[in-house]
């Protein structure tokens, strides 16, 4: 924020430098370090123009509303006229006594002018004053003061400015006046309180420079060229965006932008309306935070939730930022408090609910504030076509009409066309510009199977994820007690959440899901909004959603730090049949699209593909890479050279299928297969069939996953309304022979778990969050808003140990590392001299591997590889293998991107003769898949060296490809 400096006090405790910005609001400075500012800030000059980054003085009572602690400051080109710019900005009033503090002054007998607390408290301190009589300098006082002669003799106030004391202010001067501190006097001690009104200093065009013992006189004045654009802010988009680069940094701890957030910055600062589409997860906030953060005026924020507003609140405070809320949890006296606050241009952001903000005298006081932005988040409430209609966002329009100069952002992550539409046109700016990032979640991890024994495998799943928080989506109350109970017996500590428990159960179950580390909450779609916990390390569905928009709103409540989290998906049948009665009641004309919405989920659980393909699809967004690697089925049917030979296995199912009549689902099979001796097998007579005892080389679970691969491959077709299997085309094929390849049981891979994955320290992890939960339980907010998992996960994976190094690390910004830097460095030392363990340097990348945002990491690894860095320096720095990196570049390639074409071929070691041969193949038999070059090789060629040629085709034009050295 750019400051002009006024004034400076004398020198002393208490001392302190008025400032005023270029929005017109008064500050005082206060140096972060006491001691620099009792002995006064020298480095402060008045007419000097400072752009400084600060934090509100916590302890303001109004009508001193006007301190801020600077942490950082850089000096800028001065002003010259001192006297012109407060008259522009902060414009004196003329005459008498009178006319200050809105004539609410009282005087002692001795004639001291003060502010009684009984008669009214004015909403700031400090102002400007041209006396209409001139002011003699008082000497028979202990203090200096000046008089402003009247009938009774005179009226005083105490001078406290650092110009050396004239013996008269000629009538006309501007002086700048403010209330002390609130002060009782000793002899009256039930008496009220008093602000005594205190002379700062004069300002005449002459002498305005003339009180600044530091200054040298002999440079001409500066007035270059900075002032002229702080002026008239019209600073290069360029400046502004690395500022609020190193915003992002100091005050947030990030290295860099994610996707979109810079240009709707960017937009934002520009004052142009925008619609952001981002998911869940995506920092959506940044987007407005920043952009207060750079804004001289005031951000306003509609937020539908107070839990949200407030979360929001405490995560910023955290990080020294002014922000406040209005909404009805305040006290009278809290909101009286906030609103001078803003008055007083003290806050950065305000954050409320509609309501609130439509009040008549919220309205009145955000049209006497500058209010720069306005922010609509979670927008997608405007629209009645939207999911969370509300009828009071559609007045939104009105707020937006009385504050002409803010520029629009509204946010949302679940918009359709219409939505957006409706958003744009609602809020009056149909001509904002849209902003629609990637629906792809890379750190989520999204698995679906068969639901046939709900409860063992909802327990086998959470056995992988001990001690994390999660929530169990199920479709009914009913079935939330349900499993809440057969879990919370079994030990898991679960808490039930749904609309027909007591609103005061549900709020302590959800401030415990928040404030806890270990929660799992067993919920319906009840528990959803309002849920800001960033580290959500698990979702699972019991039971099928009602279609993919809500799944995808679900799932985004996990992982929002950006750390790898899972989603399981089980589904049955039976599901299908719940919800198509529920289908079944709805509007005839409803009836349609809530079956094609079904079909779509379905087919998402059905999918043999990478899951974000139908997932993104939905969406309207083609995924086009081959693998994403965080899927079951990337993870399970794509690894080529894993595939095995199971016709056998899938020749004895389908026919199973085929002589049970095509009516059964896969347990039946199964059974029949597996020689159960169950009644209705034997009713049925089927243990006379010849497909009978012949399949028990598989356990029954290894059976299921087998079939969902025939599924998957269209070797069967399974009724959703009923579960019973189908043969199709395809399976007679198989009939007849034909190879059918897929993965055996036994090398199917286990939900991947980030604890099962984890490179950094988990004993100190636990320790650290151990020291962050006492600390949130001292302050009363979540743990994740001390510091979020992923920077507890940095932490114990590099050591810092120093508060340079602290400061490197994920969610550190100056505010946390100045109130935690010493408690943490303290806890992370000891455990390293006790382990023998060192700091290590954080890296290009600055993540460890594990807890890395997949696709993040993809695209900063395969810009430093484009930078030139090589692909053994890049295994090496990051700890992986050579092979690693080339899949990374590979996807990177997918992802439509362009790789260098050199620094790829010297990996190879095979003879250059055999490398054209290769590459030939890809020629040929193209290079989607491994596979057909492997075959048509004859397996003559490594998959090793495949992925290593194939990276090297893909990156070279054709006409390079076979060169001399090749052919
Ligand atoms: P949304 O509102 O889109 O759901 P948030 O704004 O709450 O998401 O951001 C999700 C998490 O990501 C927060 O913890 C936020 O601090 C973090 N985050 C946002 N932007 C970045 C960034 N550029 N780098 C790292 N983390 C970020």
């Amino acid at each position: 924020m750019k400051v002009v400096i006024v004034a400076k006090t004398r020198q002393g405790s208490g001392s302190c430098v008025g400032g005023i910005t270029f929005d017109g609001r008064s500050l005082r400075l206060i140096a972060s370090d006491k001691n620099t500012n009792d002995q006064f800030n020298n480095e402060y000059s008045i007419g000097d123009v400072w752009d400084v980054d600060y934090r509100p003085d916590p302890d303001l009572v109004p009508p001193h509303v006007e301190n801020i602690i600077v942490h950082n400051k850089r000096r800028l080109p001065s002003i010259d006229n001192v006297t012109r710019f407060i008259e522009q900005h902060m414009p004196p009033r003329d005459g008498g006594l009178d006319v200050l503090y809105e004539g609410l002054l009282q005087a002692t007998k001795a004639g001291v002018q003060y502010v009684a607390e009984r008669t009214g408290i004015p909403p700031y301190s400090t102002m400007f004053w041209r006396p209409d009589k001139p002011l003699v300098r008082d000497d028979d006082a202990k203090r200096i003061r000046y008089r402003y002669p009247n009938p009774k003799g005179g009226r005083t106030l105490t001078f406290v400015g650092y110009q050396e004391p004239l013996e008269q202010i000629p009538a006309g001067t501007l002086l700048r006046v403010s209330l002390a501190h609130w002060w009782r006097p000793r002899e009256m001690p039930e008496g009220e309180r008093r602000c005594y009104v205190q002379l700062s200093g004069w300002y005449t065009t002459n002498d305005e420079r003339s009180w600044n013992p530091f200054e040298n006189w002999d440079q001409p004045l500066d007035t270059g060229p900075d002032v002229v654009q702080l002026n008239q802010p019209q600073i290069t988009s360029k400046l502004e965006l690395s500022e609020a680069l190193g915003i992002l940094k100091r005050v947030f701890g990030y290295d860099h932008f994610r996707p979109l957030q810079a240009e709707i910055i960017d937009h934002i600062l520009l004052k142009k309306d925008s619609l952001a589409i981002m998911p869940t997860g995506s920092g959506k906030s940044i987007c407005f935070q920043i952009p207060a953060l750079m804004f001289p005026g005031l951000t306003v924020v509609v937020s539908p939730l107070i839990s949200l507003m407030q979360d929001q609140v405490e995560q910023l405070h955290e990080l020294g930022v002014p922000a406040v809320f209005l909404n009805s949890t305040l006290s009278y006296n809290e909101y009286l408090q906030t609103t001078w606050r803003i008055k007083a241009g003290q806050v950065k952001l305000l954050y409320a609910a509609p309501e609130s903000l439509l009040r008549p005298e919220t309205l009145l006081m955000l049209e006497q504030c500058q209010v720069d932005c306005l922010t609509i988040d979670e927008a997608h409430c405007i629209s009645q076509w939207g999911h969370d209609f509300r009828p009071e966002y559609r007045q939104l329009l009105d707020l937006r009409r009385r504050l002409p100069a803010a520029v629009c952002l509204a946010v949302t992550a679940t918009a359709t066309e219409r939505v957006r539409q409706d958003i744009k046109s609602t809020l009056g700016v149909p001509d904002a510009n849209e902003f629609v990032a990637s629906f792809d979640r890379e750190n989520l991890y999204l698995a679906a199977e068969p639901r046939t024994n709900g409860l063992a495998q909802t327990i086998a799943f959470l056995e992988a994820h001990r001690d994390q928080s999660g929530i169990i989506y199920c479709s009914t109350r009913q079935a939330v007690d349900r499993l809440a109970e057969k879990l919370s017996s079994r030990g898991w500590p679960v808490l039930p959440y749904h609309a027909g428990l007591e609103t005061e159960v549900r709020q302590h179950n959800q401030r415990r899901f928040a404030l806890e580390e270990n929660i799992i909450v067993v919920a319906t779609i009840a528990f959803g909004m309002g849920i800001n916990k960033s580290n959500v390390r698990f979702v699972i569905h019991f039971n099928l959603p009602q279609d993919i928009e809500s799944y995808y709103q679900q799932i985004g409540r996990a992982g929002r730090d950006g750390l790898q989290a899972d989603c399981l998906f089980l589904f049955t049948a039976k599901d299908v049949q719940t919800i198509n009665f529920f289908i079944r009641q709805q509007d005839p004309s409803q009836q349609p699209g809530a079956t094609q919405r079904l079909q779509a989920i379905l087919g998402y659980c059905e999918t043999n593909l990478c899951r974000r393909r139908p997932l993104l699809n939905y969406f309207g967004e083609a995924y086009t890479a081959a693998s994403c690697d965080m899927c079951d089925n990337c993870l399970t049917s794509i690894d080529e050279e894993r595939l095995a030979d199971i016709t056998i296995p899938a020749q004895k199912f389908l026919s199973c299928v085929k002589r049970t009549g095509e009516i059964f689902g896969v347990n039946y099979i199964i059974d029949v297969l597996r020689g159960s001796r169950s009644q209705r097998i034997l009713a049925r007579r089927h243990d006379r069939l010849s497909t009978y005892n012949i399949g028990r080389e598989f356990s029954k679970k290894g059976w299921q996953y087998l079939a969902r691969q025939f599924i998957q491959q269209d070797l069967l077709f399974q009724d959703m309304n009923h579960g019973s299997l189908k043969l199709t085309p395809q399976s007679y094929a198989v009939f007849r022979g034909e190879r059918v390849l897929g993965m055996l049981p036994e090398q199917r891979q286990a939900i991947i778990s980030p604890s099962s994955k984890v490179s950094f320290d988990r004993a100190l992890f636990d320790i650290l969050r151990e020291k962050r939960t006492q600390l949130a339980k001292k302050s009363n907010v979540p743990p994740y808003i001390i510091f979020s998992d992923r920077s507890l996960a940095e932490m114990a994976a590099y050591f810092p140990q120093s508060r340079s190094a602290f400061a490197s690390i994920y969610g550190v910004g100056e505010n946390k590392l100045a109130k935690y830097a010493d408690e943490f460095l303290l806890i992370i030392q000891e455990y390293c001299r006790e382990h023998n363990l060192q700091g290590k340097r954080r890296t290009l990348f600055a993540q460890p591997q594990p807890i890395a945002d997949a696709g993040s990491r993809t695209e900063e690894l395969a810009k430093a590889y484009n930078d030139g860095h090589s692909v053994a320096e890049l295994a090496q720095d990051l700890g992986i293998k050579q092979r690693t990196v080339i899949d990374h570049l590979w996807k990177y390639h997918q992802s439509g991107e362009k790789l260098r074409s050199d620094g790829i071929l010297e990996l190879s070691k095979l003879a250059s003769a055999e490398q054209a041969r290769a590459l030939k193949t890809f020629d040929t038999v193209g290079s989607e898949f491994l596979r057909p070059a492997f075959d048509a090789l004859k397996g003559t060629i490594s998959y090793d060296e495949l992925h290593i040629l194939r990276l090297y085709y893909v990156s070279h034009k054709p006409q390079e490809l076979f060169s001399e050295d090749h052919k």
